[in-house]
């Protein structure tokens, strides 16, 4: 059977959703550490961030909703896309990421994506105006994270 393919930028909420990473503040804005292994998202693990919004603090993975997103389009992630043309590369080696194998980004993008990735938050409210244009969010009301 057909393994799906995982959304590197998902809710916590959505079915099957795993931790890919923890977000931190580096020189050049977020920088996402991984966690190289299956965590699971549980009830405990989103206590576990008190008042912080677990999305402010982590980032998820789940399988690819393909055309029940927003970012779906012409049987690809424009999301992915829009990342691997418009962001500078953050890294110059493949991230230690528990997802490769069934990462959308990764299958469509290549390693141009995993080069850009550390760098991408799934909450919006205090990304850079490039990083809005790059989610699709230049001309719209910014979304919860
Ligand atoms: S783009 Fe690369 S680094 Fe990012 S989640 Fe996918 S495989 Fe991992």
């Amino acid at each position: 059977m057909k393994r799906p393919l995982s959304c590197p930028s998902a809710q916590p909420e959505m079915p099957d959703a795993q931790v890919l990473g923890v977000v931190e503040r580096g020189p050049e804005g977020p920088e996402l550490t991984y966690v190289n292994a299956h965590v699971p998202v549980t009830p405990d693990l989103l206590e576990a961030t008190g008042a912080v919004p677990p999305t402010h603090v982590l980032r998820f993975a789940a399988p690819c909703a393909e055309s029940k997103c927003t970012h779906f389009e012409a049987g690809k992630c424009q999301l992915a896309v829009r990342i691997a043309d418009g962001l500078s590369p953050r890294v110059d080696k493949l991230p230690p990421c528990a997802i490769r194998r069934t990462c959308r980004w990764y299958v469509q993008e290549g390693a141009a994506a995993c080069h850009r990735c550390p760098q991408v938050v799934t909450r919006m409210q205090e990304a850079d105006p490039r990083m809005l244009e790059i989610a699709g969010l230049a001309h719209r009301d910014r979304v919860p994270g």
